[in-house]
């Protein structure tokens, strides 16, 4: 499922393709992927796309008569990018095409498992509205934005960091990878977490997110770029998708169970469930660890 740095890199790779084109034509294949009003002008026919916006894991195409087109991309949602004139490789599941004026190309949202859509909304006002719902932005959560999620939950801190009303961006991969990084139990209570391990936390929820930035994001199953390209992180993860293999750190057997119905991994012996007097120590300095997420890295 894609989580912020996979929709930043999204992001990153339309948005020299569509800022500044006008919209020809929008045909959607869907109505039921749209969630507003669905006639053409609404999903931009007619317009110019002026910007291209993110906050967590939602993508806003920003017209410049103002209408907003959200993308989320759901479980398995891909917005692409093709020259003009060529048809897409893959027909299926595209659910909307804009056509760009000026042989700008041709944009596709396809989506298998159809857990995305299209939110169309009037005003850049109602998307700040929209977007109030959400928590800060992960890529730039602070340590006090951070404490005031934790403080007065009972919840685990892993469903903290999942809850996009707190925090909006970070899902399964980071939140696991986030933790391992600050040595923190992904079951500990969040409120009982010390000022100094919320401090490590933040900073490194914030470092995983832009090293996965940097190599374009993690492909599991369908992601991809606008361009159409996979990510390159998923390789470099240290704990999502690794259970029962060796720590990076300590070689001991990762842990794998359901924490909220997500599958979570984690080292016990790194990431212990009794909270420890200072500073968290998580036995790899954060340069290691990004070694590791930069996959240079020699001792895997
Ligand atoms: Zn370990």
């Amino acid at each position: 499922m894609p989580e912020l740095p996979e929709v930043e890199s999204v992001r990153r790779s339309i948005a020299p393709r569509v800022e500044g084109a006008r919209v020809a034509a929008i045909t959607l294949h869907r109505a039921d992927i749209v969630t507003g009003r669905a006639a053409p002008a609404d999903l931009l026919e007619g317009d110019e796309i002026r910007a291209t916006a993110r906050r967590g894991k939602q993508l806003a195409l920003l017209s410049a008569g103002g209408r907003v087109v959200i993308v989320h991309l759901g479980m398995s949602g891909q917005l692409l990018w093709l020259p003009a004139n060529t048809p897409p490789k893959r027909a299926d599941h595209i659910h909307a095409r804009w056509t760009l004026a000026n042989d700008r190309g041709v944009v596709i949202f396809r989506d298998p498992r159809r857990f995305g859509g299209l939110w169309t909304l009037p005003t850049r006002d109602a998307l700040d509205a929209h977007w109030s719902s959400l928590g800060p932005d992960a890529l730039a959560i602070s340590a006090v934005d951070l404490a005031r999620a934790c403080a007065g939950t009972r919840r685990a801190i892993k469903s903290v960091l999942l809850d996009q009303r707190v925090l909006a961006g970070v899902g399964n991969i980071y939140a696991d990878e986030a933790l391992f990084a600050s040595g923190i139990h992904p079951l500990r209570r969040a409120s009982a977490l010390s000022e100094a391990e919320i401090d490590t936390l933040a900073a490194r929820v914030r470092a995983v997110l832009a090293a996965a930035i940097d190599a374009g994001g993690s492909t599991r199953r369908d992601y991809v770029n606008a361009e159409g390209e996979a990510g390159g992180f998923q390789s470099r993860h240290a704990v999502y998708g690794r259970g029962g293999e060796a720590c990076v750190v300590c070689k001991v057997a990762l842990r794998e169970a359901q924490v909220g119905q997500r599958t979570t991994v984690w080292c016990d012996r790194c990431q212990p469930r009794t909270r420890r007097a200072g500073r968290p120590r998580c036995g790899l300095t954060l340069h290691r660890l990004v070694q590791v997420w930069m996959n240079t890295e020699t001792s895997r």
